[in-house]
């Protein structure tokens, strides 16, 4: 049977693959169709950081005299092209020796990007593999600039001529480009994609378009199949096609592309595949468009079809030792997105609160909301821990649910699966102590989620659904937990005024003071076409520009009915979150970023800390988990050892209680509130002394260590 080439176009994150074509792969590869995966992003990247390509670009330029402006560079030739290789290697996870030598900071060449290593204060809390990472994370950004300044002004790492993908109302901006000569990185690319088409001479194509930053790329390939295979149908979909091109009208992009697919793709494509060999009438696609006899036909648009066995992705062709880890900050839950190796699962489809009126509610990938049965959810983690080798897990979820993630928490540790995860969540209330402690017990490392303007009256005008004390309370437990806490944070929302600008970053010190977050990022608001704004621009305050384009239409131009000048308060937002991660000006009037005109914020300045400090906040949770304890037994009896949150305690049992204990863990499993009572009655009575009420995580806890702990 003919064989589908599923294609992950340059340039994206280099650390692991981008999930959507394993996922496909996964689904086609069940419905009996021959399916290959090439991640042409990863591919791509190590061709470029090669001995080979970067000896050819040096000649390139230093015969069409490119390199004049740079001499440095130019006279570090030899040892860039030396170390290239080896670095490449090291960054891959292997040649683990060469961190000694990269740090001693005689090996690599240093270029521009160095300058920066002696400001942070940090830096010298890194180890040598991390102090080694570092500094080859500044030299492959120096090749890059390089590159960018040399031969391909669109290049950069992780993204590719981005900005016209996100400015491209009309498709002739990007057509424009297209019949531009290829750059050196593109025939690298390009080169690639050949060698793999004419090996597996494929019947059908795929493309995912997750980011703008992989648009042009994409749409290069597809040119270049075109011309040089047209017999081969080309179909692309993914993020950037559900968010941007859901109005195309260009009949120009189906030059380059034969069919959209929107929304989830297992479902469309292999109609799309039936279709195409003929097995199938044309009335049986959907959420497909395409152009027919100079026409652009829509196929009817459903919800996409969400079950356990559609989302299992397929990562048995991973090789995980080509991908290359990068990071070039301090910040350890930041540098997750770059740095390790981390397979990609979803825990559930869509948002199950989808009410946030700036967010894509409109659209499949967050109001389509199903979970997925936690027994799957285990099984994909399992399949996937023996395809990659790899333990380390990043829930892609637009906001994981807490009643799923706590069971599934307890299917990990009842499992005995040992594992590393990290995924996005609404800081609700339901992230009480005791579940950020179960979670973490699991291997949660780290939690990202939406803080947004930080301020009470626009969380309401936002619909988050969640109250400021919600979301210290909710960050504070992850955070005494031991979990990292991220938090995305909005300025410039229709209807914020200056006074509440100064006082989202009141709140932002108040967090990071009181130990709530470890890292966050501003983001200026952006009006999307699919959120609640864009449908009522009055309650909002804007009037939205009218929109003309045949390509792409996401974000919108609006106008403040409230003049507020929000571009002046970028500057101060970002020096004053900068300082707080590193821990710096801490306790400096907020005032002090901004102009000196600005208003006062006038948040208390104990604000976050009363509601940490309540008794709300040290409510506890409902389950807990037992395992059955591993009893030597000794003559007359003997000794019971065990922890409850570092205290160590020793219990002498009389041979009698053996008995006692073992029943006792084979009577419970797994408890609710409900039963807490009668445990801890149970539980005295077969230790042997009285335990007291402790929370559930304590008591978690006691009989987890008690049951390894038996002596
Ligand atoms: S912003 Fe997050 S929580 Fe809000 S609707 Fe979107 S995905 Fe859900």
């Amino acid at each position: 049977m003919s064989k589908i080439l599923l294609i992950t176009p340059p340039f994206l994150q280099f650390n692991n693959p981008y999930p959507a074509m394993p996922y496909i792969k996964g689904y086609l590869t069940k419905r009996g169709y021959d399916a290959d995966h090439l991640d042409l992003n990863i591919d791509t990247a190590r061709n470029i950081y090669s001995s080979k390509f970067l000896e050819r670009i040096f000649d390139l330029a230093h015969s069409r005299k490119l390199l004049e402006p740079f001499p440095r560079f130019y006279i570090e030739k030899k040892r860039y092209i030396h170390t290239i290789d080896s670095v490449i290697n090291f960054l891959s996870g292997r040649n683990q020796s060469l961190a000694h030598r990269i740090v001693s900071r005689d090996f690599l060449p240093e270029g521009p990007r160095f300058s920066k290593v002696n400001e942070s204060e940090e830096f010298s809390l890194f180890d040598t593999a991390d102090r080694a990472k570092y500094f080859a994370t500044l030299y492959l950004e120096d090749i890059s600039d390089a590159y960018r300044s040399l031969i391909d002004p669109g290049f950069g790492i992780v993204r590719y001529r981005e900005s016209l993908g996100i400015s491209a109302s009309f498709f002739s901006e990007i057509e424009d480009k297209l019949s531009g000569k290829y750059t050196e990185i593109e025939n690298e690319m390009l080169d690639i994609l050949k060698i793999k088409v004419e090996e597996l001479k494929p019947e059908v194509v795929i493309f995912t378009v997750p980011f703008p930053g992989n648009l042009f790329l994409a749409l290069r390939c597809a040119d270049y199949i075109k011309k040089n295979y047209p017999e081969i149908n080309i179909i692309a979909g993914g993020g950037y096609v559900n968010t941007e091109l859901r109005e195309i009208s260009s009949r120009e992009f189906f030059n380059y592309v034969d069919y959209l697919v929107f929304d989830d793709g297992e479902k469309p494509i292999e109609h799309l595949l039936k279709y195409i060999r003929g097995n199938e009438p044309e009335d049986k696609l959907f959420n497909t468009v395409f152009l027919k006899d100079g026409e652009i036909c829509r196929s009817p648009f459903i919800e996409s079809a969400v079950t356990d066995e559609i989302y299992a992705p397929d990562y048995s062709h991973i090789d995980t030792l080509k991908y290359i880890s990068m990071f070039d900050t301090a910040n350890p839950m930041v540098r997750l997105w770059n740095d390790g190796y981390w397979n990609k699962l979803t825990l559930a489809h869509g948002c199950y609160w989808a009410g946030c009126s700036f967010c894509d509610t409109k659209i499949d990938y967050i109001c389509n909301y199903r979970s997925f049965s936690v027994e799957s959810i285990i099984e994909k983690m399992k399949r996937a821990i023996s395809e990659t080798g790899e333990t380390g897990f990043h829930f892609t979820d637009e906001a994981a649910p807490p009643a799923l993630l706590k069971k599934l928490a307890i299917a990990i540790l009842q499992e005995g699966i040992t594992c590393t995860w990290w995924t996005n969540v609404r800081f609700e209330e339901s992230f009480t102590p005791d579940l950020a402690k179960l979670l973490a017990m699991s291997g949660c490392i780290a939690v990202a989620g939406g803080i947004e303007a930080a301020a009470p009256r626009i969380l309401k005008l936002i619909n988050k659904g969640v109250s400021l004390e919600n979301i210290s309370r909710s960050c504070h437990n992850f955070s005494s937990a031991g979990i990292l806490v991220h938090g995305y944070l909005m300025y410039g929302y229709p209807t914020q005024n200056e006074k509440e600008t100064v006082q989202a970053l009141e709140i932002v010190r108040q967090l990071f003071k009181n130990r709530c977050i470890d890292s966050a990022y501003w983001h200026r608001f952006s009006l999307t076409c699919h959120s609640a704004v864009y449908d009522d621009p009055e309650k909002y305050e804007i009037t939205i520009d009218e929109w003309k384009g045949d390509f792409a239409k996401n974000d919108m131009q609006y106008r403040n009915k409230i003049k507020t000048d929000h571009s002046k308060f970028s500057g101060p937002l970002k020096r004053g979150l900068e300082s707080y991660m590193a821990g710096l000006e801490m306790d400096l009037p907020v005032e002090k970023w901004f102009q000196r005109n600005s208003p006062k914020s006038g948040v208390d300045s104990d604000l976050i800390e009363s509601f940490i400090n309540t008794e709300a906040a040290e409510r506890g949770n409902s389950i807990f988990i037992s395992a059955l304890p591993q009893i030597f037994k000794e003559k007359g009896g003997g000794y019971i050892s065990f922890r409850v949150f570092g205290n160590e305690y020793t219990i002498e049992v009389k041979e009698s209680d053996y008995n006692g204990v073992i029943n006792f863990y084979k009577k419970y499993g797994l408890y609710e509130k409900s039963s807490k009572e009668r445990i801890l009655a149970d539980l005295s009575s077969a230790v042997g002394m009285t335990v007291k009420e402790m929370k559930v995580t304590e008591l978690y806890m006691f009989l987890r260590e008690f049951s390894i702990m038996v002596i």
